[in-house]
């Protein structure tokens, strides 16, 4: 099955890139001063919360990402991890409070990223914002972003989902919705399953990011199934945050028993120590996925993919043939 799992062509679109610094990246610019594996980022590692969390992400991104050069070194070895492991179809996001924080520009942070992007692997970028990120500087920003910034693909809302849900985000939404970005929300991680009707209904997102908790509701299930909205779901980041405690408790089954569309992505590798080849096999390990049920996890991450009718054909062609093998392989 790991093997199965490893040569299986997957997207992955649930990313965050400040989360996704390699840690071989800190060895290389700063020998010796980081263990070769912290304790976060030993697989039986949890979180205490989310404040902790985010607060050894943001130090050390902020060691490393000062400019728009960094993103691109960043994406280029990020990049080659991911072809190393066959995902063929990437959404990154990066975060907008970098912009203002650092004082770089968002296009040129768009076009670090593009300029590396290896032959075989598609990516399409999100600028990734926070419930409370629309200040002064960034605001106006962020809607010139979604107006006119050339590779901008589309928005992203995340971060703690108890801050108050200011009118500037549906606003912004819609003006991003009018200029064909694609949209998406983090929404029902930490937050109620009321959330993620709020994304849905009031920003009309496509892709929940998480969505954990719309589990808990069945109208919101039926919400989710009847619109067609993809739940970018990222097990190891749930457990590792405590957003469930027993793999037992995880909803993924249940949401595919209701016929909601589910893939499966990283979420922060940084902060995890986990890759996609991970998750794939925790499923299997922990929920007691087979290979038809990967391989249903992999042909939703084609079927939603931003590609080609032609290109997600030839993908899910690959996976149907290698769901064969692996099947006869085991009569
Ligand atoms: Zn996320």
């Amino acid at each position: 099955m790991d093997s199965f799992i490893e040569s299986l062509p997957k997207t992955e679109t649930h990313l965050h890139i400040e989360g996704a610094i390699p840690w071989e990246l800190f060895d290389i610019r700063f020998p010796g001063e980081f263990p070769q594996v912290p304790e976060f980022r030993k697989p039986d590692f949890r979180y205490d919360d989310f404040q902790q969390f985010e607060k050894i992400l943001i130090g050390h991104a902020l060691r490393v990402i000062k400019s728009p050069e960094d993103y691109a070194e960043i994406a280029k070895m990020l990049f080659a991890k991911q072809l190393s492991q066959n995902i063929a179809y990437v959404e990154l996001s990066f975060h907008a409070g970098m912009i203002e924080f650092l004082k770089i520009s968002g296009e040129c942070i768009i076009q670090a990223i593009r300029s590396v992007v290896p032959d075989g692997l598609e990516v399409r970028i999100f600028m990734g914002m926070r419930r409370d990120s629309y200040s002064s500087f960034l605001g106006p920003l962020l809607e010139e972003a979604v107006e006119n910034w050339e590779g901008l693909y589309g928005i992203d809302l995340h971060g703690p989902e108890d801050l108050p849900t200011k009118d500037w985000i549906p606003r912004l939404w819609s003006i991003a919705n009018a200029n064909g970005r694609m949209l998406k929300a983090h929404a029902g991680e930490f937050g109620s399953a009321q959330n993620v009707k709020w994304a849905v209904e009031s920003l009309g997102v496509k892709r929940i990011q998480h969505g954990i908790s719309a589990s808990d509701d069945e109208t919101v299930m039926e919400l989710l199934r009847e619109k067609g909205v993809v739940l970018d779901l990222c097990p190891i980041s749930n457990y590792k945050l405590r957003v469930f405690d027993n793999w037992d408790d995880y909803p993924i089954r249940k949401f595919l028993n209701q016929g909601i569309r589910c893939t499966i992505s990283t979420d922060d590798p940084f902060s995890f120590g986990n890759s996609l080849n991970d998750e794939y096999k925790y499923l299997v390990r922990y929920l007691g996925f087979s290979a038809s049920d990967i391989a249903g996890i992999a042909r939703t991450g084609f079927q939603t993919a931003d590609l080609q009718e032609y290109q997600k054909k030839e993908w899910i062609n690959r996976i149907d043939h290698l769901l064969s093998l692996e099947e006869g392989g085991r009569l």
